[in-house]
C-alpha cells in the first residue's frame, strides 16, 4: 500500500503515515457518505445532537493527547494546540446545539384557499477540503455543523497534518458517529479534488485553502452546480491610530501575528501605523517581540513554532530578501534562526511601499510588514486597497472613527480594539477574493440546508 508520510516540522523526524488512497478508494468512501445521506437526514435533531455531544466529550476527555499530536505534525507550541482544541470543541458543541434551531417558516397565504410553508431541509452529501495550518478546528467547524444539518460529509485533510484529522474520526467512531456519515480521504489532492468536484450527489463542497485552488474547484463544481462555501487567502490591514490605546494595539498585533508564526489566514499581512505615534509602536514591539522564544513547542509556555515545510521557508525567506533589496528595512530578525531546520526569526520590517511584493501576498510568516499613514481617509483607502476582504483589523479609542471604520472596510470581518476573531458564535468569512459563505453561529448552519416552499392548495 502507497502511503503518505507525515514529518514533525520542528525535528524532522517521521512521525507516522497514512494512507495514499487510490482513485477507486475514494470513489468508494464517496459511495458510503451519498449512501449514508437518507438515514441520517432522517434522524431527529436529538439524536444527530447526542452523537455529537459524545463525541465532544470524548475528544475533551482526551484533549492532552491531541494537542501533542497536533504541535508534534504542525509545530504549534502546546498552548496554541490546546487553544486550537478549545476553539474547535466550540464548534461541535454549539452545532450540537443550533442543528434543534433550524426553524422554518409559515407566510400568510395568497391562495384564498391555502396555506404556505417555508422548511429548510439537509442539502445532501457534502463534502470538504482543508488546509495544515489548523488541522483540528478546521476539521470540527466543517463536520459538526454538516452533520448537525442533517448533511454527511467526506473530507480531504491536508498532506502535512492528516493524524489530527484521523484522530478525530476514530473518535467519532467510537461516539457512534456512523461509517459513512463523516468519511475521510487521504491522497493526492487533485485526484480527489476532482472526484469531490465531479460527483452529482456531493451536493456541497466547503474549501478553506488558496485562493488559486478555491478557483479551480469553483470552476470545476460549475459542471454539477454545487453550493459552495470558500474560505480563501487574506491580506489583512491591521490599522494602529495615534488616539488608540497603544500598549493595547502593540499586546494585540503580537499574538494575531505570530500565531501559528504567521501562517494564518487571518493574520495581520499590513500594518499601518498613524505618523504621529510611528516611532512610538515600532519601539515598543521591538521590545515585546525580541523577548519572544523560538524553537519546539513541545512545552507549556509560548514559542513561536517553525514554518510548516521547506517550501513555506524559501517563500518567506525570499520575500523578505525581495523587500529589503526594494528598500525595506529589518529592524528585527530577518533570517533564519540560529537553531535551523524550519524556523525563521520573528522579524519586523519597515520603510515600505504599497507597491512592493510584500504588501500583495500572504506573508505566511512571523513576519511584521510596517507601513505609515497620515489620515484615516488614506488609512481606509489603503486597507482596501487589496483583492482579498477576509479581516481587518484597527486600533482606536475614538467611537465615531470605529464606526466610520466598521462601515468603510471591505471584509467579512472587522475587528476593533483587539487582536483576537474567531470562536463558534461569530461568522467567519470574507468577501472579495476572499471568498463566500460563511462558518461557525447560526450563519454556518444556514450554508447546509435548502430552502423549501410548499404552497397547501384546495384547502
Ligand atoms: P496552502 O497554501 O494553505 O497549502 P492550498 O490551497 O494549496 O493552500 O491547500 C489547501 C488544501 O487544498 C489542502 O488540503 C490541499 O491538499 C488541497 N489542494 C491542493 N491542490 C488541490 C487541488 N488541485 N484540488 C483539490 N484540493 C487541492
Amino acid at each position: 500500500m502507497k502511503t503518505i508520510k507525515v514529518y514533525n516540522p520542528s525535528t524532522g523526524s517521521l512521525i507516522d503515515e497514512c494512507a495514499d488512497m487510490t482513485e477507486s478508494e475514494v470513489k468508494t468512501a464517496i459511495e458510503r457518505t451519498v449512501n449514508a445521506f437518507p438515514s441520517w437526514s432522517g434522524k431527529l435533531a436529538l439524536e444527530r445532537s447526542a452523537l455529537l455531544r459524545k463525541w465532544h466529550d470524548l475528544v475533551k476527555a482526551d484533549k492532552e493527547v491531541f494537542a501533542r499530536l497536533m504541535t508534534e505534525e504542525n509545530g504549534k507550541c502546546l498552548a496554541e494546540s490546546r487553544a486550537e482544541i478549545d476553539y474547535g470543541l466550540g464548534f461541535i458543541e454549539w452545532y450540537a446545539e443550533e442543528g434543534k434551531r433550524v426553524y422554518g417558516d409559515t407566510i400568510p397565504t395568497h391562495d384564498p384557499n391555502g396555506a404556505v410553508i417555508v422548511t429548510k431541509e439537509p442539502i445532501g452529501p457534502t463534502a470538504s477540503i482543508t488546509p495544515w495550518n489548523f488541522p483540528f478546528m478546521m476539521i470540527t467547524r466543517k463536520i459538526a455543523t454538516a452533520l448537525a444539518a442533517g448533511c454527511t460529509m467526506i473530507i480531504k485533510p491536508a498532506e502535512d497534518t492528516p493524524l489530527t484529522a484521523i484522530k478525530l474520526l476514530e473518535y467519532a467512531r467510537t461516539a457512534g458517529i456512523p461509517e459513512g456519515v463523516f468519511e475521510l480521504v487521504t491522497g493526492d489532492p487533485k485526484m480527489i479534488g476532482s472526484l469531490f468536484t465531479a460527483d452529482p450527489n456531493i451536493r456541497k463542497i466547503s474549501f478553506t485553502g488558496s485562493t488559486q485552488i478555491g478557483k479551480l474547484l469553483v470552476e470545476q463544481s460549475a459542471k454539477t452546480l454545487k453550493k459552495l462555501t470558500m474560505e480563501l487567502g487574506g491580506n489583512a490591514p491591521f490599522l494602529i491610530f495615534d488616539d488608540a490605546n497603544i500598549e493595547n494595539a502593540v499586546k494585540g498585533l503580537v499574538s494575531a501575528k505570530l500565531r501559528n508564526s504567521g501562517q494564518v489566514c487571518i493574520s495581520p499581512n499590513r500594518i499601518y501605523v498613524q505618523d504621529t505615534c510611528f516611532d512610538q509602536v515600532v519601539g515598543l514591539l521591538i521590545d515585546a517581540v525580541s523577548k519572544i522564544e523560538v524553537g519546539d513547542g513541545l512545552r507549556d509556555e509560548f514559542v513561536v513554532g517553525p514554518l510548516i515545510n521547506q517550501k513555506a521557508l524559501d517563500k518567506v525567506l525570499k520575500l523578505v530578501n525581495t523587500t529589503v533589496e526594494k528598500g525595506g528595512k529589518v529592524q528585527l530578525g530577518g533570517k533564519i534562526h540560529d537553531q535551523g531546520g524550519l524556523f525563521y526569526e520573528p522579524t519586523i520590517i519597515t520603510d515600505l511601499t504599497d507597491d512592493m511584493e510584500i504588501h500583495n501576498v500572504e506573508i505566511f510568516g512571523p513576519v511584521f510588514a510596517i507601513y505609515s499613514f497620515t489620515t484615516e481617509e488614506e488609512a481606509i483607502a489603503r486597507a482596501n486597497d487589496t483583492e482579498y476582504g477576509l479581516v481587518s483589523y484597527a486600533y482606536t479609542e475614538n467611537l465615531g472613527r470605529a464606526f466610520r471604520l466598521s462601515r468603510q472596510i471591505q471584509s467579512g470581518m472587522v475587528i476593533l480594539n483587539s487582536g483576537s476573531v474567531g470562536t463558534a458564535s461569530v461568522p467567519f468569512g470574507g468577501v472579495k477574493e476572499s471568498g463566500y459563505g460563511r462558518e461557525g453561529s447560526y450563519y454556518g448552519i444556514e450554508e447546509y440546508v435548502e430552502v423549501k416552499y410548499t404552497l397547501f392548495s384546495g384547502l
